[in-house]
């Protein structure tokens, strides 16, 4: 990880962060990084994937560790709720009328220091139903 002085938003950041935004599919390194070529045509994958573990690591976007699937990234760093297509792995944010917290759901940890919370819906994505 970077020392707090060595990070900076440089305009290539900027860019893959916007390029994230913009994508609100959750997507893995390679689909942002074909996304930031459309703007930064010098820019290799490599770099792309060091950015978005860059910015992971800050805290200012989120990994997402998909079973047997390829990381996915979230500009979202807040608690939420995904739903993934069980066949193509596709992700998207799900709204829960009642958020729930780590504290709520957890009685006893074992003894481990929660430090986060993920939950996800399973579910077929629009495009896998069309074609089903
Ligand atoms: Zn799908
Ligand atoms: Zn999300």
């Amino acid at each position: 990880m970077e020392s707090n002085r060595a990070f900076r938003m440089t305009s290539q950041r900027r860019t893959i962060l916007e390029e994230l935004k913009g994508a609100m599919t959750h997507p893995t390194a390679d689909e942002v990084y074909q996304r930031v070529r459309r703007r930064l045509p010098r820019i290799s994958l490599g770099t792309v994937y060091r950015n978005l573990e860059t910015l992971a690591a800050r805290g200012i976007i989120r990994k997402l560790d998909v079973p047997g699937g390829q990381r996915r990234f979230d500009f979202n760093p807040e608690l939420h709720y995904h739903v993934r297509c069980v066949h193509c792995g596709a992700v998207r944010d799900v709204v829960l009328k009642v958020p729930i917290s780590p504290d709520q759901v957890l009685k006893d940890p074992g003894g481990f220091e929660v430090v986060g919370i993920q939950m996800e819906f399973l579910g077929i994505c629009p495009a896998c139903r069309s074609r089903q």
